[in-house]
């Protein structure tokens, strides 16, 4: 495994592309996975996306409370509620704010092993996971961040 580096700052191209759909799941997919795990624990974070280390494909890692997902062309289908919550990321230094996300929602992703899952969550790992596939259409928490908070 290899830590890498994770790119910041709200103009850096690769955070504001839209990330292309993982057509197969090879080696390197798994390779890439394990590295994101790695550089997720390093930096600390509940969650990274790929674009985070400059690789423009629709997958990232999420972990939370002992509940690690690694989700791979996620999709959100069904979403109801809202939430207001402090957020920051990795990829934005020095910022935190207030976003609103759904409250609940039903997502669809394909493991590493290729398996389809879809699952009904609310709460932090609501946010986490909209946070992290917004990251794959070039979205950053601050585009939608109500109010700084530090
Ligand atoms: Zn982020």
């Amino acid at each position: 495994m290899a830590i890498k580096s994770v790119v910041t700052g709200t103009n850096n191209r690769a955070l504001r592309k839209i990330s292309r759909n993982v057509k197969t799941i090879s080696y390197r997919t798994k390779k890439l996975l394990d590295d994101m795990i790695e550089t997720m624990h390093v930096e600390q974070g509940v969650g990274l996306a790929a674009p985070q280390i400059g690789v423009l494909r629709r997958m990232a890692v999420i972990e939370y409370e002992d509940q690690r997902y690694e989700i791979i062309n996620p999709r959100i289908v069904e979403q109801s509620g809202e939430a207001i919550a402090e957020e920051g990321c990795l990829s934005v230094e020095g910022i935190r704010g207030l976003v609103k996300r759904p409250k609940s929602i039903t997502v669809v992703y394909t493991d590493r092993e290729g398996k389809v899952n879809k699952k009904e969550m609310s709460g932090i790992m609501a946010r986490i996971f909209c946070h992290e596939i917004d990251h794959l259409d070039g979205v950053l928490f601050v585009d939608k961040m109500i109010e700084e908070t530090e």
